[in-house]
């Protein structure tokens, strides 16, 4: 792929823009050599005024969403994507949230410009693993182990009951929860079956993936190594 379009589509600028940014010189190889519009150059030897450019497409990275960030492209309000260099939302392909979580849930959030990557994770056949931490408004009252794990719980306005989730009981108000499935707000709703009130929710795992240490707010690429965790 010629630099040009390339460097465009990483959402350094409009083509015209990207041009000017030629034209100063400012687009060099690793060597400090001035590369050119029409030049075809491996993206991990080109630098921008002696930057490594952008990630390739193909990307993945993780978040530690917090509260009060939509996963929405279109939301008024504070979106997940605000986090993220702004360049990241000129990229084409499009940078995208893998599923989504709710405003008010923290936690592990995953974010590509792969299409076949992202519909591999949220397929419904996928069965990935996703662990949330939740804390409840009421005591669990005892059943609730036995209720998620049924595959028979059915939420209001589904069609097909659930599959069958993992509850570990951490306190009287304290619980995690592994869900196999993405239905919307499922946790949430899952606890209001059985009379409860979610509180606060956290996601810490996706497939083998989790967290770390990274602090709330922040992001960071994944790698090969990484991506083998996650599947
Ligand atoms: N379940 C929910 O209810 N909310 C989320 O954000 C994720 C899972």
């Amino acid at each position: 792929m010629k630099l040009l379009k390339l460097i465009a589509n990483l959402g350094y600028g409009s083509r015209k823009e990207v041009l000017a940014i030629f034209r100063d010189g400012r687009i060099t190889d690793v060597d400090g050599e001035v590369l050119y519009s029409d030049d075809k150059v491996e993206h991990s030897r080109v630098r921008i005024d002696g930057e490594p450019l952008d990630p390739p497409p193909g990307m993945l990275l993780m978040m530690h969403k917090p509260t009060g960030y939509t996963c929405s492209t279109s939301d008024p309000g504070q979106v997940v994507y605000d986090l993220l260099p702004p360049r990241f939302r000129q990229r084409s392909p499009v940078v995208a949230t893998v599923g989504r979580l709710d405003r008010d849930t923290t936690g592990l959030l995953l974010m590509t410009d792969d299409g076949k990557l992202l519909h591999k994770i949220v397929s419904p056949k996928s069965k990935l693993p996703k662990v949330y931490e939740a804390t409840l408004a009421r005591d669990l009252r005892g059943d609730e182990v036995k209720v998620f794990a049924s595959g028979k719980l059915m939420l209001e306005s589904e069609r097909e009951p659930l599959a069958p989730a993992h509850l570990e009981v951490l306190g009287p108000r304290q619980a995690r929860l592994t869900l196999t499935e993405g239905r919307y707000h499922q946790a949430r709703r899952m606890f209001a079956a059985v009379g409860n009130h979610v509180e606060t929710l956290h996601r810490s795992r996706v497939g083998g993936l989790e967290l770390g240490a990274l602090p709330m707010g922040q992001w960071r690429l994944l790698d090969a190594t990484d991506l083998e965790r996650l599947f």
